[in-house]
Formats: C-alpha cells, sequence, structure tokens
C-alpha cells in the first residue's frame, strides 16, 4: 500500500444527484475553484438517484397529497406544497439554464411532461380533495388543476385504474398536465460528463474512510483507492458529504459539535413494475393516492408511467420495508455502527416512540407477492400477477434527532448540517429528495458561503430567475420564466394562463 498527499478548493462525496448539482452551481459561481470528486461505486449515479431506486417524479406536490394536510377545523394548509413547488422551480430553472447554455444537451433524455393525477375513494377523502383545489387554485403554480368525480372523465384520465372497478364508493381525482417524470439517473450522468468537461475530476472506486481537520482550519480526507489498494490523503478547504444513505457515517467521522446526538433510520423500497407493453400503453400518467393509516409518508403509493432508457415503462410501489443497510450497496452493519454514546440515547427514544413505524416496516416487509398483488388491484383492478415483476428500490436514510418535539424525532425532510466555520456540509435525509437538490445547495451556499452571496447573486439571478422571489407575487414574471423553460426543456404541454 502507498499513500500519497494532494490539495483542491472543494472536495465532492459521492457521485449523486446532489454533488452534482453542487458541482455543477459552484463552475457557473466560481469557475476557477478546483473540484474533486470521490465516488466509492465504479460509475456515477447508482445508488438513489439511479432511475430504478427512485420514483423520478418531479416533486412540485401537484398531486402528492402528503403535503397538503387537514387542519381541525376543516380547511387545508397548503404552506408545504408551496413551498415544494417553488424549490422544485429552482431545480427547473437551472436545468433550463444548462440546456439554453449548451452545458447539457438532449432534455427529454431526462425529464419528460407527465400529466399528474391525485385520486381518491370514500366520501371524506373526496371532501378532502375538493378543499385542497380550492385551497390551491388561486396560487400561480398550481393553474390548469382539474377536478372530477365524473366516473366518465376518470376513465379518460385513468382507463387502466377505472377499468373493472365496482366499488360504488364515491372516488374523485384532480389533474395536472404540467408535470413531470425525471430520470435522476440520467441527469445525474449528463452533469458528471459535464463537470468532467470542466476539468472536474473525477475518482470513481474511491472510498472516503476519514477526515482530519488541518492547522490551517482546512479538511485532509483520507481515500481508499479501491482498485489500486492504495491509501491516499487529498486536503480541500472545503468539503461537501453527498454520500446519500453514507452520508451520516461520513459525517460522524468528521467529529464536529453538529454532528452528534443526529441518528438515522433505514428505510428500504421495492416497485413493481409492468413487464406487458400493452398494459404500459394504456396508462399515461403518475396517479398518487393517500397513505394508508400508519404508513410513513414516503409509502404513498403511487402508479406511475416513467421514461427509462428512452422507454415507456409502468412502475407501482414503492412498498416500504426495513434493512439495516444505509446505501443499496451498504452493508448490514451500517445500522448498528451508527450509534455512538452521543446519540444512543436519541437512537432508543425513537425507537420506543416508532413502535408503530417499525413494525408498519416489519409487516411490509412481509408481505407476499399476492399480498402486494392485492394493493395494486386497489389502482389497477384486472391487474394480473404474470404482468408484474418486483425491482429493489434506493434506501433512505431518515434523520433521527432531538427537537422541540421530544428526544429522537423522526425527520422526513432533508437537513444540511455543516460546523460553525461552514468548511464542511453533509446532506442527510431523503424527501422530496433529487426534485429539490437546487434548493438544498442554496441552503448548502447560505450556511457555507454566506460572505459569497453578494458577489454570486447576479449569477444566481441569471440561472434562477425567480432566485428569492415568491411567484405569488410576480405571478407575470413566473409565468413568462415557466413557459420559456418549458420550451427550452420540451416540457411545454397547453401552458394554464397565470392569474
Ligand atoms: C424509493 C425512493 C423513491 C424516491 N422517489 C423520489 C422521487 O420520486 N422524486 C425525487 O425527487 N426524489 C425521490 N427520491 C429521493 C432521491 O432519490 C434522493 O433524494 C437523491 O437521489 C439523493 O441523492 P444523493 O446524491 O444525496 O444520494 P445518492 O444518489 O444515494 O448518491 C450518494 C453517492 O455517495 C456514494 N458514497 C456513499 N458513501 C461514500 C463514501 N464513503 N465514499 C465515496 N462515495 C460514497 C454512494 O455510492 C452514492 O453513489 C426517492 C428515493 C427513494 C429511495
Amino acid at each position: 500500500m502507498s499513500s500519497m498527499r494532494r490539495e483542491t478548493d472543494v472536495i465532492l462525496i459521492g457521485a449523486g444527484v446532489m454533488s452534482a448539482t453542487l458541482g455543477s452551481l459552484l463552475k457557473e459561481l466560481a469557475p476557477e475553484w478546483e473540484i474533486k470528486v470521490f465516488e466509492k461505486l465504479a460509475s456515477a449515479g447508482e445508488e438513489s438517484s439511479n432511475e430504478w431506486n427512485n420514483a423520478g417524479t418531479g416533486h412540485s406536490a401537484l398531486c402528492e397529497l402528503n403535503y397538503t394536510s387537514e387542519k381541525s377545523d376543516g380547511t387545508i394548509d397548503v404552506s408545504k406544497a408551496i413551498k415544494i413547488n417553488e424549490q422544485f422551480q429552482l431545480s427547473r430553472q437551472f436545468w433550463a439554464y444548462l440546456v439554453n447554455s449548451n452545458l447539457i444537451r438532449n432534455p427529454q433524455d431526462f425529464i419528460m411532461p407527465i400529466p399528474h393525477i391525485s385520486l381518491v375513494q370514500g366520501e371524506k377523502n373526496v371532501t378532502f380533495l375538493r378543499s385542497r383545489l380550492e385551497a390551491l387554485s388561486n396560487n400561480p403554480l398550481f393553474q390548469g388543476m382539474e377536478f372530477s368525480e365524473d366516473p366518465e372523465k376518470l376513465k379518460e384520465w385513468t382507463p387502466l385504474i377505472m377499468e373493472g372497478r365496482t366499488s360504488n364508493e364515491p372516488i374523485a381525482a384532480t389533474k395536472i398536465d404540467s408535470g413531470t417524470d425525471v430520470n435522476f439517473g440520467a441527469l445525474t450522468r449528463m452533469l458528471f460528463d459535464h463537470l468532467k468537461s470542466q476539468n472536474v475530476e473525477l475518482n470513481y472506486k474511491h472510498s472516503v474512510e476519514d477526515f482530519k481537520r488541518t492547522n490551517d482550519g482546512r479538511w485532509e480526507v483520507k481515500v481508499h483507492d479501491i482498485e489500486g489498494g492504495n491509501i491516499e490523503y487529498h486536503t480541500a478547504k472545503f468539503v461537501f458529504i453527498g454520500g446519500g444513505g453514507g452520508s451520516l457515517p461520513l459525517l460522524q467521522k468528521t467529529g464536529i459539535p453538529e454532528s452528534k446526538h443526529i441518528g438515522g433510520f433505514p428505510v428500504s423500497g421495492l416497485f413493481m413494475v409492468c413487464n406487458n407493453p400493452e398494459v404500459v400503453e394504456q396508462h399515461h400518467a403518475k396517479v398518487y393516492g393517500k397513505a394508508k393509516v400508519g404508513a410513513p409518508p414516503m409509502s404513498v403509493p403511487h402508479l406511475d408511467t416513467r421514461y427509462i432508457d428512452n422507454k415507456k415503462t409502468l412502475l407501482f410501489g414503492p412498498f416500504a420495508g426495513f434493512s439495516p443497510k444505509f446505501l443499496k450497496h451498504g452493508s448490514n452493519l451500517d445500522l448498528i455502527g451508527s450509534v455512538k454514546p452521543n446519540n444512543v440515547l436519541t437512537m432508543l427514544a425513537a425507537g420506543v416512540k416508532e413502535m408503530g413505524l417499525t413494525k408498519y416496516l416489519i409487516e411490509q416487509v412481509m408481505l407476499s407477492n399476492e399480498k402486494r398483488m392485492e394493493e395494486l388491484r386497489e389502482f389497477i383492478p384486472n391487474a394480473k400477477s404474470e404482468d408484474w415483476d418486483i425491482v429493489a428500490a434506493g434506501q433512505r436514510v431518515q434523520v433521527i434527532k432531538d427537537t422541540e418535539a421530544g428526544k429522537g424525532t423522526l425527520q422526513f425532510g432533508t437537513e444540511v448540517v455543516s460546523d460553525a466555520d461552514g468548511t464542511i456540509a453533509a446532506l442527510l435525509g431523503a424527501s422530496p429528495g433529487a426534485s429539490t437538490a437546487v434548493h438544498v445547495m442554496l441552503e448548502v451556499f447560505q450556511k457555507c458561503f454566506p460572505e459569497r452571496m453578494n458577489e454570486w447573486e447576479p449569477k444566481l439571478k441569471e440561472m434562477l430567475p425567480t432566485y428569492g422571489m415568491s411567484p405569488v407575487e410576480h405571478p407575470e414574471l413566473f409565468h413568462q420564466v415557466h413557459t420559456s423553460n418549458s420550451q427550452i426543456l420540451g416540457l411545454s404541454v397547453e401552458e394554464p394562463v397565470f392569474a
């Protein structure tokens, strides 16, 4: 084993969509900075960002009902839905900027227009859906959303779901055509190709193992060159830990005070994929239902038209499950290895509090294929077992921390954890996920480069025209940007009129 030392400005750990987004933004904002990437697998976008490992929904709260909750007075809280949609707009604007500047090409290889539909059954749920539409209808971000309780209309929107449906329960749906299917794997690979062309050094089969703070305030990162069998030491002024599920153990190794009292709870996923092209052709939408009582928000069932490898396909799920691994290619010792003296009480408190979730996940793991088919038949009554296969999705590691809500509280969002000096940042959690990558990176900038924000603002505004603005307060600008980006990204369906 030999060892070597090298210096650079920025180290990005992990070649997923998050590091890809951060690297691409930095190349525009500070092109002179030298960037190195270390990824333990053989290529980019092989973990959660891979197209088969996530649902590919451009999360903008157009159809995901878990982003709008019913308040005790029966009104609908839409604040989270608006926030997520605004965050997705920033990603969309950045992708359009990259395409328009010829930095990436062929947007149809990573983003496609697809109607987003919410479908519910039962009187209470129908009332909820109607109230939700009313609450969103004045917001420019949700213009063009239609509602129907008419079975004939619903047959037009979702023929596969309506065929063979015998229940007399009330049923209703909303549909909006400005939804998207995003191939985050293809996007990640495109962004890394772009970074390579900008002289970013990409090191695959290089696993980051440890960190040491140097006397001059930089970070020395210990890297294992898996193929060569060497240990390398690289020093950087700024390190981003974008290891997906692998971020928590890396963050713990930094020893920064902000890494203490945080735990992770891994949730695995499975999708059912349709192998019958005739069935695939009968569906053209992402259809989200309501989560079952007790189910975590990320296991809301949905039936999705997907575009993968230039082919239309159909996925149903995800079915959640439990696995102690933090990454799909991780180790069964990941969970136990993440329990440290400083977070053991936090983890134990979560264990006690989340018995219901643990039970739910174990039940999900135990589901037989026929039981999964029964869940699918709630969406497609005539679904045949032979038309559907199972694929394992990515791992999500939910953050556990002590909050005002109590010790050991499970978080379902993403969390940027950085040190006080802004020299290192890690991204934990996975929801809403890849769709909001640009917003997450803006948070990294605010935490780690506050002194640069004024200098960077003009470029940020060029790339993200609604940066720092609320679309509700600037509907005309928003409409103009949305329409022109739709053209650039090939998403032009009939554009709704923004009030
Ligand atoms: C089932 C499921 C469904 C989802 N659906 C959606 C969706 O519909 N829409 C959406 O927007 N988001 C969705 N997400 C979330 C989304 O996939 C993630 O937020 C996103 O892919 C995370 O990207 P990342 O770059 O942080 O992590 P990853 O893509 O997991 O990349 C992390 C990389 O770091 C590498 N790594 C880890 N440790 C080390 C180390 N020590 N040294 C070197 N490299 C290391 C890994 O090998 C990996 O390549 C879903 C996720 C799952 C699991």
